[in-house]
């Protein structure tokens, strides 16, 4: 059958445009950056939240806007074949945490501070950092009013840089203060935009009347001394939304926090008010943000929630793990402890029964499994034991076995220098758990003196 398949050519089915796999090279750096952002948002006291990939579509156009680029043309949309019902791949999470919120009443009897994870999608042009299926990372936290909270989620993203190693992301923040006071400058800001109505674009046409602010955002370069010219919304903000602005802003400073009020940003979605920032590398071409996040208050009220004010932040993923290796990446990490090699069939029986025991110590174990297309010589079997950056590889072969005692070859160069040893199989777990010190345990799971190994 194998054969007949080879003789047809048979064509390979490909992914999907835009959606990528995240290869095993690629592992550690995902691990790293996750274990790294999970550990900053728990040492903050967020809790984390998994909402379905698939909604209701009326929910990301209510909630996002109907006039924005996610709602006009990104968002993956299909019907329901089973009853036809409207449902969309979720082109973000905000909108979802809010429905579970409002739904689950989750804010009863106090705010909340919450995160998630997850792929999010958008039928974007792919390109670096822009993708169709791409992954996000944020916190939403829901029910606070003041400025203190805002400035919380942005120490708590420069947190994370810090711990990240990144090097050069400054922050952007701006305030687009209440309904009230973006309607007067959007009034005064219609009104400038037709005076120059010979240079708006076709997307600033159609969102002249309709999205007069996201023309501000526009990044056609033809358009852009004429929107810098354009009357500045801070400038319509009342003394609340000021005091609010200037709230996020001293503790920002206190907290040694540099940044830069950028009057032009706005942000993407509909629901935000007052603060919005972003976060920004000028080592990632045309795709530079990173994270972007703000203040949503009215968004409660928009599903059918009572009023809750809210804030929040979504990292890029693929961003900052590009951004990672763009300043120098990480070490690779070890794929296990310890690997274990046998031959014979005696030996295999001994050797995975051994690689249980050492397991149940709290080691990373790799035992050598018979593989297709490849030879399991004792040379090969040493091959694989090296470039899985083991310490120690234990061999099991007929003399072995018939002796009780395993050959333990320490593999990393340093204190043995690649030495030998004959250890009796039942003590093979202790003299690991020594010989490689703290190095193999690395999840704190075993500890040799108190005898709480594996626990
Ligand atoms: P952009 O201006 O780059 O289109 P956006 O305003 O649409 O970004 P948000 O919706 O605020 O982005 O999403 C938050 C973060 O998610 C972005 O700052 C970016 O890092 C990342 N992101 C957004 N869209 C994509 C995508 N298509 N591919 C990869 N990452 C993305
Ligand atoms: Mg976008």
């Amino acid at each position: 059958m194998a054969e007949e398949n080879r003789k047809k050519k048979v064509k390979k089915i490909l992914g999907i445009k835009g959606m990528n796999d995240i290869l095993p090279g690629d592992a550690a750096v995902w691990e790293f950056l996750e274990g790294t952002v999970e550990s900053v948002l728990r040492s903050y006291g967020y809790q984390r939240i998994r909402t379905p990939i698939v909604e209701d579509t009326s929910l990301f156009a209510r909630g996002l806007g109907e006039v924005t680029d996610i709602v006009e043309k990104e968002m993956y949309s299909f019907e329901d074949s089973m009853n036809g019902d409207q449902l969309t791949l979720r082109p973000e999470c905000t909108a979802g945490v809010v429905r579970a919120a409002v739904e689950h009443n989750l804010i009863y009897n106090g705010p909340k501070r919450l995160w998630y994870s997850g792929p999010m999608f958008r039928h974007e042009r792919p390109q670096r950092g822009r993708y169709r299926q791409f992954h996000q990372i944020g916190c939403e936290a829901l029910g606070f009013p003041g400025p203190d909270i805002d400035a919380e989620i942005i120490l708590l993203c420069h947190r994370m840089w810090e711990y990240l190693g990144l090097q050069n992301v400054r922050l952007e923040i701006n305030s687009i203060g209440d309904a009230e006071e973006r309607n007067r400058h959007r009034a005064d800001l219609i009104t400038y935009f037709e005076k120059h109505k010979g240079l708006l674009d076709e997307d600033a046409q159609r969102r002249l009347y309709a999205n007069p602010l996201r023309i501000l955002d526009t990044k056609n370069p033809d358009m852009q001394d004429m929107v810098n010219a354009a009357p500045k919304l801070i400038d319509y903000l009342g003394e609340e939304s000021l005091r609010h602005f200037e709230g996020v802003q001293a503790a920002l400073n206190r907290n040694g926090i540099g940044f830069t009020v950028n009057p032009r940003l706005v942000r993407g979605m509909d629901y935000y008010n007052r603060t919005v920032f972003e976060w920004v590398s000028d080592e990632l071409g045309a795709q530079g943000t990173i994270c972007g996040g703000g203040r949503y208050d009215p968004l409660f009220e928009m599903f059918g929630g009572r009023s809750t004010p809210s804030c929040g932040f979504a990292m890029g993923v693929e961003r900052i793990i590009e951004l990672l290796k763009v300043q120098g990446g990480i070490e690779d990490q070890r794929q296990a402890d310890i690997y274990v090699v046998h031959q014979g069939g005696k030996a295999g029986i001994e050797a995975m029964a051994v690689a249980e025991a050492l397991r149940d110590c709290g080691m990373d174990v790799i035992l050598y499994c018979a593989a297709a297309n490849s030879g399991g010589s004792f040379k090969s079997q040493m091959k694989r034991a090296d470039e899985s950056g083991a310490l120690f590889t234990v061999i099991i072969g007929e003399d072995e076995v018939a002796s009780g005692k395993a050959t333990v070859k320490e593999m990393r160069s340093g204190n043995t220098g690649g030495a030998q040893a004959s250890v009796p199989f039942e003590d093979l777990p202790d003299y690991l758990l020594q010989q490689a010190g703290d190095s193999c345990c690395l999840d704190g799971l075993c500890s040799v003196e108190d005898g709480q190994q594996g626990q």
